[in-house]
């Protein structure tokens, strides 16, 4: 299993240590493990100036898989849009075509009290989101900010096409299969033509699989169901834009964006593995930042890209009792837990493991 480790920028090298004892406490156990570490973002930018260097795009094309921490910070946002820190994120998932974002939002049940919402209406809460990652307004082309009638006037593209569409519908099918069949696809077709094709192919896509049950959704209405009923959506499917807002609306259901990891798919289940959290500059340095994302991603890379379910399982099973054993960063922090740094919070979960 040839591993390609891309720390980033702010709190990324701290919690990707975490993760890497993990993966060294297996690599003991007998998993064969090779670690390559590479710069991506604005620690790349700084080495190189650029934020996704030809080598590090040659590394993780020659890897199986990559685990990554977080890119950006403040002092990139002055760069030039091509330079800065987040380009170098869209473009290694152009390179590695990865277009299957998914995106579980579990809230553990000792964590209902970090919800905002009442926990009858988020405990228990089991939703994995489903977003299209390489198409979509984010990459349309024509895209620009020129003048017109002496007016500056900024435009992109919203665009998808039906294979795009159906590749797409077809992750999300097969997660619904593995879960409680249900899919609901998420548009909005009433205003836009690129999202009634998105429609009709999901739909179209559906006959495959009979098992699953298939339902529509708006975006807007969409939005306002994940925090009234959060409980009534088991997968849900949607475009790149749609998916980066309802996947964060969907994580803040359970109360930390510091527990929630991800994974994006190529066809052939080579993968990305990250928290679905950024670069915390805020935090970054003070080993307070949660790495429990950043752990269970390495479970989701041992689950999608490894087949390694029992090693998955037990890396789970351990944060499951760091939580029970009331071991707490500041971020899911309550009176009558035990208050943790990044690397004490580590260690709680080797002693598990
Ligand atoms: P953020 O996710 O970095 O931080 C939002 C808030 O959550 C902050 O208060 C932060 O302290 C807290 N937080 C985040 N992760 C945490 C953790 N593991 N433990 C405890 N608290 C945590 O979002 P932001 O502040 O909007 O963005 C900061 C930088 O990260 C920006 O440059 C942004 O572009 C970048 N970013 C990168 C990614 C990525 O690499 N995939 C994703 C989102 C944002």
């Amino acid at each position: 299993m040839k591993i390609a480790v891309l720390a980033g920028d702010g709190i990324g090298p701290e919690i990707i240590a975490q993760g890497v004892r993990v993966l060294d406490v297996l690599r003991r156990d007998g998993l064969k493990i090779e670690l390559e570490s590479g710069l991506l973002g604005g620690c790349a930018v700084d080495a190189t100036g650029e934020p996704f260097p030809d080598v590090t795009c040659q590394l993780v094309k020659d890897a199986d898989a990559v685990m990554l921490g977080a890119v950006g910070g403040p002092q990139y946002d002055a760069l030039s849009r091509e330079n800065r820190p987040e380009r170098g994120l869209l473009g290694i998932r152009k390179a590695l075509n990865l277009f299957a974002n998914l995106r579980p939002a579990i809230l553990y049940p000792e964590l209902a009290n970090a919800s905002t919402l009442k926990p009858e209406v988020v405990a228990g809460l089991d939703i994995m989101i489903v977003r299209e990652l390489t198409g979509d307004i984010y990459f349309g082309e024509p895209r620009g900010i020129e003048l017109r009638d002496n007016l500056r006037t900024g435009f992109n593209t919203m665009v998808y096409n039906e294979v795009e569409i159906r590749r797409i519908a077809h992750v999300a099918f097969q997660a619904a299969q593995k879960r409680d069949r249900k899919l609901c696809s998420v548009d909005k077709m009433n205003v836009l033509e690129c999202t009634q094709l998105w429609r009709d192919v999901v739909t179209e896509t559906a006959k495959d699989y009979p098992d699953v049950s298939l339902s529509h959704m708006l975006v807007d209405n969409a939005a306002m169901q994940l925090i009234r009923d959060p409980k009534q959506f088991d997968v849900m499917v949607t475009g790149n834009i749609f998916g980066d807002i309802l996947s964060d609306e969907a994580s803040m259901l359970t109360g930390s964006i510091g527990m929630l990891p991800s994974a994006s798919l190529d066809e052939n289940n080579k993968g990305l593995f990250e928290p679905i959290h950024g670069s915390a500059p805020d935090i970054a340095g003070k080993n307070v930042a949660n790495p429990l994302a950043t752990i269970l991603s390495v479970a989701m890379m041992l689950r999608y890209t490894f087949n390694q379910e029992e090693a998955a399982l037990r890396i789970e099973s351990a944060v499951q009792k760091v939580l029970s054993q009331k071991y707490r960063t500041g971020d899911i922090f309550e009176p009558g837990t035990i208050l943790v740094g990044t690397v004490e919070m580590g260690d709680a979960v080797l002693k598990n493991l």
